[in-house]
């Protein structure tokens, strides 16, 4: 017999989820194949293994779930906000029942260890349908006038690194404001959205309301540009979130765009070190680096550099890189080969400028696609390392002498979307917070969501707010 107090779960593993051979689009409440038959593979990040072919939606597919919406638009829109709330914790409960499932799914198809799947996104998940289905009936009264409109049908594009979350943060408001959706997952992680729409099924969520088309970029493209499209939201690269705005530019659709980051996590001499060292692991490798919000550039007071350094490196050898489904594993895959030549890349380009690079030396698996955590010293502004987002388990460090200097650095990037900030006087938080460009700042933690506090950007990190009470203004004719 084992320590009794031991809580030992049940090994996560494939057997709780079950992948169909292939998948079709999800319009107007059916599975449906696209109508020019075109298909791409999903594959399993951490194995090379093809998880299942998913349906390319084309731009007839995209017109017929762009009609079911509209068509669904009618009779959702004009619900009363109680009736729809009750949709929306339907969905929240059967998000918790199907826990499990889905964190594994996820875990599966992106690449991220389990416990982060298990114990962040699914629960979030669930926590913005509960947050959301509550302001359903409540809209009056969310400070947008007295009786605010729904838009119509919104057209949302995800990325990868978030799969089922990004789909929460969109769908939640937009159902719970009235509007009926069209939403595209990231070509390479559509299991967990595919499994959603079967959830939404089983919540009596009527026809029409929420339409899946999977797809790459050309399905994204075609979904924005369809003229019956009212409301575009985009999560991704600050790349396409341009080309984005020029395409809709002159349309009378409204939109969010909310991109890339590059945020300082910086770190004060009077700092507690060990919560500090902490949260920049957390900043850092939470999600391998492939977040937008990442801290990726550390910023450190020069009187305590050493100290913190050493104290992170030790830190990060105690990493485990490794099998996703594994609950004790801490850095997952790389989600897909293409994002693993990005980080590849930059980080030659980092060594090739005269960054010193240290990364964590060990066997990473043969198969699949894997980066060591890696950390970059003798970083200077000019180096393309601490400009350019990574998306990918790598660190940049730099020191500072004053509170102002870390100001400047921080804010001396043409994304403003996160930053931390670590000591342990609150007037010195407070001041640094102030000044800092950057849409979400935490103080002593790093990388907390919660579905009540809006999330978004400065400069070319994007605009609009998801999450809160401004999350709603997104999906509201205000
Ligand atoms: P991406 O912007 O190419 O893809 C994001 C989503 O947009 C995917 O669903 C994709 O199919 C779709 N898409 C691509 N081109 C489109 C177009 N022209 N019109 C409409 N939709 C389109 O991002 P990526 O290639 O997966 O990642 C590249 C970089 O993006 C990463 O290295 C990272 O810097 C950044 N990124 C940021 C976030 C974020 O949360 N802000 C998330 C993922 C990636
Ligand atoms: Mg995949």
């Amino acid at each position: 017999m084992g320590n009794p107090f031991e809580y030992a779960p049940a090994p996560e593993s494939r057997a709780v989820v079950d992948i169909a051979p292939a998948y079709g689009l999800f319009i107007d409440g059916k599975f449906a194949d696209a109508a020019d038959g075109g298909r791409l593979k999903t594959v399993n990040p951490a194995t090379e293994e093809v998880l299942s072919e998913i349906a390319v939606g084309g731009e007839a597919d995209v017109d017929r779930a762009v009609k079911a919406a509209r068509k669904a638009f009618k009779s959702w829109s004009a619900l009363p906000g109680a009736e729809r709330a009750k949709f929306l914790f339907r969905i929240a409960r059967l998000v918790q029942e199907h826990a499990r499932e889905l964190a594994v799914l996820e875990s599966i198809d992106n690449g991220k260890p389990i416990r982060e799947s298990r114990d962040v996104d699914v629960p979030l998940v669930a926590a913005h349908f509960f947050y959301y289905a509550g302001w359903a009936d409540k809209l009056a009264h969310a400070g947008f006038g007295p009786s605010p409109r729904p838009i119509g049908v919104a057209g949302q594009v995800i990325p990868w690194n978030f799969p089922l979350l990004m789909l929460a943060w969109k769908v939640a408001p937009a159902l719970a404001a009235g509007n009926t959706v069209v939403l595209k997952p990231a070509e390479t992680t559509p299991l967990t959205a595919l499994r959603f729409a079967e959830i939404c099924v089983e919540a009596g969520l009527p026809d029409g309301v929420l339409n899946i088309v999977t797809g790459a970029g050309e399905t994204g493209r075609a979904l924005l540009a369809h003229p019956d499209v009212d409301k575009v939201a985009f999560t991704g690269s600050t790349g396409v979130g341009k080309e984005i705005a020029r395409a809709i530019a002159g349309t009378r659709k409204r939109v969010t765009l909310e991109l890339g980051g590059k945020a300082a996590n910086i770190v004060y001499d009077d700092a507690a070190i060990d919560s500090a060292v902490d949260g920049i692991v957390e900043g850092i490798f939470f999600n391998g680096g492939q977040v937008c919000c990442a801290g990726s550039r550390l910023l450190v007071q020069e009187s305590v550099a050493d100290e913190v350094m050493e104290s992170l490196t030790r830190r990060i050898r105690t990493l485990r890189v490794g099998d996703p489904l594994d609950k004790n594993t801490d850095v997952g895959a790389i989600n897909s080969a293409a994002q693993l030549s990005r980080i590849k890349e930059l980080v030659a380009v980092g060594e090739a400028e005269g960054a010193e690079r240290w990364s964590l030396a060990g066997d990473l698996p043969a198969k699949g696609f894997w980066f060591p955590p890696t950390v970059f010293t003798g970083v200077t502004q000019a180096h393309r390392i601490a400009r350019d987002e990574i998306f990918g388990p790598v660190l940049t460090v730099q020191t500072f002498r004053t509170p102002a200097e870390a100001v400047e650095k921080a804010n001396n990037s043409a994304y403003g979307l996160s930053a931390g900030v670590w000591t342990e006087k609150g007037a010195k938080a407070l001041w640094t917070a102030q000044r800092l460009r950057a849409g979400v700042v935490w103080t002593n933690t790093f990388n907390k969501f919660d579905p009540t506090s809006p999330f978004g950007g400065f400069k070319e990190s994007g605009f609009g707010r998801e999450g809160g009470r401004h999350g709603l203004e997104a999906y509201l004719d205000v």
